[in-house]
């Protein structure tokens, strides 16, 4: 088997998950900024995290023989203050050229919030001036359908943008529809203990087929299974799912997506 992880937060993660993902067939992971399960106090903690993600987590990542890409932002969770929002987006485009950077993400709504509101359009203007792909986390339970709306609305304003070089994550049964028809990538997140369980992603699957769709575990610092892309590849053979169709969702997908930002490349098997 082969796979990509397209969303893992692997500064939380340890040295044997490395060891299982690649054992498990995975070749590259992409790394979302994201919460680290604390606020930071400052712009300059910021500054910090993008280095590392643009530096010591992609060296880390090599010494187990896997490519390692990342998206940046102020995420969801720490946009309520939006003067730091202001000053973490200012720093961005320092760390745009960097070889492992594939664009801005993941951006969002957690509380659907008016601050978060402002923030999300910062981005996504970031985005378009710097011509860069977005990644977009999208809230959680009941807040999912109608941050969903809003956030197709903000990136659906912005006429520079344009929706297939955009992934909206963590869809549900009563979101990727309205992801889909619109235009964007859908993301389906792996999680035991909220978001989306193996079956159910595989009902989605069955429901609206394979096209613009990928699978991610977004393991991070919480209860979370870094090894969940190719768990729900082995669901899927044992529901009748052909080598080739497993792959195209798999491994495919996430290319065909990430390969429009001209710094993502695998090295040759
Ligand atoms: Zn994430």
């Amino acid at each position: 088997m082969r796979y990509i992880e397209p969303h893992g937060h692997m500064v939380s993660r340890v040295t044997d998950d490395y060891i299982d993902m690649v054992t498990a067939g995975c070749a590259c992971v992409c790394e979302p900024a994201f919460w680290a399960g604390y606020d930071r106090s400052s712009v300059n903690g910021f500054y910090d995290y993008f280095c590392q993600l643009t530096d010591y987590e992609p060296k880390r990542a090599a010494r187990f023989g896997l490519p390692h890409f990342c998206w940046l932002c102020i995420n969801p969770k720490e946009s309520e203050d939006v003067k730091l929002a202001e000053e973490v987006v200012a720093i961005i485009p320092k760390f745009l050229d960097r070889p492992n950077v594939l664009g801005i993400g993941e951006i969002g709504l957690n509380k659907n919030s008016r601050n978060e509101m402002k923030v999300l359009e910062m981005h996504v203007d970031l985005a378009a001036r710097q011509n860069q792909m977005i990644l977009v986390h999208t809230p959680h339970l009941e807040d999912k359908l109608k941050g969903t709306r809003l956030i197709i609305d903000v990136i659906k304003r912005d006429q520079r943008i344009q929706p297939e070089r955009v992934i909206i994550d963590h869809v549900e049964e009563h979101t990727i529809k309205l992801v889909l028809d619109a235009g964007f990538w859908a993301g389906m997140t792996l999680y035991p203990e909220s978001k989306c369980s193996p079956a159910r992603a595989i009902d989605m699957l069955d429901n609206y087929g394979s096209e613009r769709l990928w699978l991610n575990s977004a393991c991070d610092w919480g209860v979370s299974i870094p090894l969940n892309v190719p768990y729900t590849a082995l669901e899927m053979k044992r529901r009748g799912w052909s080598a080739e169709d497993i792959d195209k969702v798999v491994y495919q997908n996430p290319i065909k997506f990430l390969s429009q930002c001209r710094k993502f490349k695998l090295p040759k098997a």
